[in-house]
């Protein structure tokens, strides 16, 4: 047979259907164990994904009063909502406030950033109204610069802040690697306002709560097709359909074909996580001492956390396509770089997910037509601004001017290279990772 030329993978449907085995299983409460859709339903409200956004456009429609139906193609919180590493930092996309206003504008840019930094307070309060119990662990959120050029970017974005008022320190090189535990670092800033929390608790929380307030939630029903209808849309699953005035599409990376084009608005990027066994007392005291978890400003980072009972959790590798057999010894071994302390600690797991990367990086709310409405892209801050996301377009459903929602309502663009991702993605990749190393070894 002849090899195709691009071996092209993607989210979703060639995907395994179970939810991995994480850090956060344990702790994560229990799996929901929803039916599945049969029959007809009707509704105000279909929305399509069980992520932070579907289930928090549930949460905030029943409250409006709108009947809802929800329908997830695995479990709730199967995509990367259940799979993240649960940072909450205090930013809606990784922009800073000046970029935020270039790709958002003087209105919606400022907005975004009023939000953002208030992520952290948003997820604590919300958890606190609908009791739910994320496993809070405060002390912020450390960016830790690997080069010089790094650390003078820190030492201007502390200032910066600093000047709204926000809770965050600069930290010298010293100061840093008594905080990490390594002196392979140039500064820090540590933003107190940022916390971490378990991720897959917070999912099945809200969708908990939604269904308390009268959502109708259904697993194993994946969208097989939407059709326009006199009143709206209707959404067809394996052994039922939903029709309803408004269909919300909240599948962000695991984005399919089913509305064309939409799926070519994203990159998406799969990202490997790991942990390791308990570390012993001596290093749990002398690693990431007081603070919820640091990412360094590599190209490819170096992001960890420790967790309450001694468990270090890392960043594993990124990729494209088909999931790979990660290297594990390889990846620690990169961690160990910044911490030769850890030899000798066993990694116990590794799982990965996918992260959407859109053109500009930051979240769009785009009106693919009359009544169809998405929440899409930035996937590296959806921990908070997913259930914001969804707050947002319940908002919209529920009447308020479009003028007033967070961000614009756009049409979607689609990347012109798109096609070629999946070969090139690995090759850039790799000269990232290349340069990374160079600054590194520069470094020393
Ligand atoms: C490894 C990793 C680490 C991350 N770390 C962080 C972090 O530390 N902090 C942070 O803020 N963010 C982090 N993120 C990003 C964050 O997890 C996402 O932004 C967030 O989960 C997006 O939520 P969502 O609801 O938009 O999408 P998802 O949670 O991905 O949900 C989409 C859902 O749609 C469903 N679906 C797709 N197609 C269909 C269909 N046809 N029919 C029915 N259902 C369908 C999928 O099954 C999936 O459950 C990370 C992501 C990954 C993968």
């Amino acid at each position: 047979m002849p090899k195709p030329r691009c071996d092209l993978y993607f989210p979703n449907t060639n995907e395994d259907p179970v939810l991995p085995h994480t850090i956060f299983t344990k702790g994560g409460g229990a799996q929901l164990l929803l039916p599945s859709l049969q029959g007809a339903l009707t509704a105000d409200v279909v929305i399509v994904g069980g992520g932070f956004v579907g289930v928090s456009a549930a949460l905030h429609l029943a409250e409006a009063g709108k009947s809802v139906v929800l329908v997830e193609a695995n479990e709730i919180g199967w995509g990367s909502a259940g799979r993240n590493a649960g940072h909450v930092a205090p930013h809606a996309t990784k922009l800073n406030d000046e970029k935020l206003n270039a790709v958002y504008g003087p209105v919606y840019g400022p907005r975004l950033a009023k939000v953002g930094a208030g992520a952290p307070d948003f997820v604590q309060d919300l958890a606190a109204r609908l009791g739910i119990d994320i496993s809070v662990v405060k002390g912020g959120i450390m960016t830790v610069a690997h080069t010089d050029a790094a650390a003078e970017g820190l030492k201007a974005e502390a200032a910066r802040l600093t000047k709204t008022g926000a809770a965050v320190e600069l930290l010298s090189k010293e100061a840093t690697a008594r905080v990490v535990g390594s002196d392979c670092y140039r500064a820090a800033l540590v933003d107190r306002r940022g916390i971490a929390i378990n991720p897959l608790a917070w999912v099945r929380g809200l969708a908990r709560a939604a269904m308390l307030r009268g959502a109708r939630l259904y697993e194993h029903s994946r969208m097989r097709g939407m059709t326009r209808t006199a009143n709206g849309w209707r959404v067809v699953t394996g052994q039922g359909e939903v029709e309803a005035g408004t269909l919300l599409l909240c599948t962000n990376a695991y984005t399919d074909d089913t509305w064309p084009g939409l799926k070519r608005t994203i990159i998406p990027v799969r990202t490997y996580l790991a942990w390791t066994k308990p570390l012993p007392d001596r290093l749990r005291e002398s690693v990431l001492v007081g603070i919820s978890a640091m990412i360094d400003t590599r190209r490819v980072p170096v992001a960890m956390r420790l967790h309450p009972d001694g468990r270090l959790q890392f960043g594993a590798g990124v990729g494209f396509g088909a999931p790979q057999q990660v290297d594990l010894a390889v990846a620690f071994r990169r961690l160990k770089d910044v911490l030769p302390q850890l030899e000798g600690v066993e990694v116990e797991g590794v799982w990965n997910g996918w992260v959407t990367r859109g053109i500009a990086d930051g979240w769009r709310i785009h009106e693919l037509a009359p009544g169809l409405v998405t929440a899409i892209a930035c996937n590296g801050r959806g921990v908070a601004m997913g259930p914001i996301m969804g707050r947002e377009l319940a908002r919209y459903v529920s009447g308020t001017p479009r003028d007033e929602l967070i961000v614009p309502l756009t049409q979607p663009k689609g990347i012109a290279w798109y096609p070629f991702y999946q070969m090139f993605g690995p090759t850039a990749l790799k000269a990232l990772k290349m340069l990374d190393k160079m600054e590194m070894a520069r470094r020393a």
